[in-house]
């Protein structure tokens, strides 16, 4: 199936490593032109190495200058923007008892407030996007958020990133009704347990990381396995893409049922 991506300019929060970087590989199979946006030089770097003509540009998102700063020259190197994924995000362990205001204000810069920064930079050139019918009617910019299951579920002791992900959840059907008006189309998804760099260091935080790991897959109901990254990824190209012209406000869990299916499964 062609989703109509080819040639698009799509900027990828934290898409160097991850769920990101599977989003962005995806995004170039479809012929798309992605722009990665991360702090990680070392990991942007092997990402250019394997990914001709990928756009890189290396900022911290915490720092709204930087997000600014980033979205205008993502647009002057790629001519224009065409869609957005809010990917950037770390579960940091901020709760009530091993936490403190401070840094639960840090956790929302770090989790929340770039996806704010980011769009509002991006707006103009959303609007804009398919404006000059090139390509005909179909296409209309997007915007995809990841979420976490944390937003719905509360895991324990991580207060700011569970109120940031649940606050993108609430920005994704609020931006959808906002930019009804110019068919910019909003949705998130929400994973559960997938495997990527910053899965396995919070794993190995643990005390017996392979017994963790083993609890945590008979939980899965679909398969008793990981989600891949590349299932997170394949969603997103969907959601991107023209292909999905009528789905909007969305929240889609990608999860192998790990949140909504009956516990008894288990
Ligand atoms: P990851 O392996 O750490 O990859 C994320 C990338 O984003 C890393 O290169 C990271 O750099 C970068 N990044 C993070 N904060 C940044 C910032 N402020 N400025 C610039 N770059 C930044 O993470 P992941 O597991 O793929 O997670 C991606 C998203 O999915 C996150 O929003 C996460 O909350 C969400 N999610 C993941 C899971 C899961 O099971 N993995 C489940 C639910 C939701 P550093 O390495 O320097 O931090």
């Amino acid at each position: 199936m062609d989703l109509g991506l080819t040639g698009r300019a799509i900027l990828v929060t934290g898409g160097a490593k991850g769920i990101g970087a599977a989003i962005v590989r995806a995004l170039a199979a479809e012929g798309a032109r992605p722009i990665v946006l991360d702090r990680d030089a070392i990991a942007l770097r092997v990402m250019c190495e394997s990914i001709p003509d990928v756009i890189a540009i290396e900022c911290d998102l915490r720092d709204p200058t930087a997000c600014r700063d980033a979205v205008a020259d993502a647009v002057s190197r790629a001519g224009g923007l065409d869609a957005v994924v809010n990917n950037a995000g770390v579960n940091d362990s901020v709760g009530l008892e091993q936490g403190s205001p401070d840094r639960f204000r840090e956790s929302l810069r770090a989790n929340l407030f770039h996806c704010y920064d980011i769009v509002h930079a991006a707006l103009p050139s959303l609007k804009a996007s398919g404006a000059d019918g090139s390509e005909g009617d179909a296409w209309k910019a997007a915007i995809v958020n990841i979420a976490s299951k944390t937003a719905v579920t509360g895991q324990g002791n991580t207060s700011g990133y569970s109120a940031a992900k649940g606050a993108i959840l609430a920005l994704t059907r609020e931006w959808a009704v906002e930019l009804l008006p110019y068919a910019i189309r909003v949705n998130a998804i929400v994973p559960a347990e997938v495997m990527t760099p910053l899965y396995r260091a919070w794993l190995d935080a643990s005390a017996d990381p392979e017994a963790r790991l083993a609890q945590i897959l008979e939980r899965i109901p679909l398969g008793r396995r990981m989600t891949q990254p590349e299932e997170i990824a394949s969603m997103a190209c969907f959601l991107l893409s023209p292909r999905a012209g009528h789905v909007t406000g969305q929240h889609l869990f990608v999860d192998g049922g790990y949140v909504h299916l009956d516990r008894a499964l288990r």
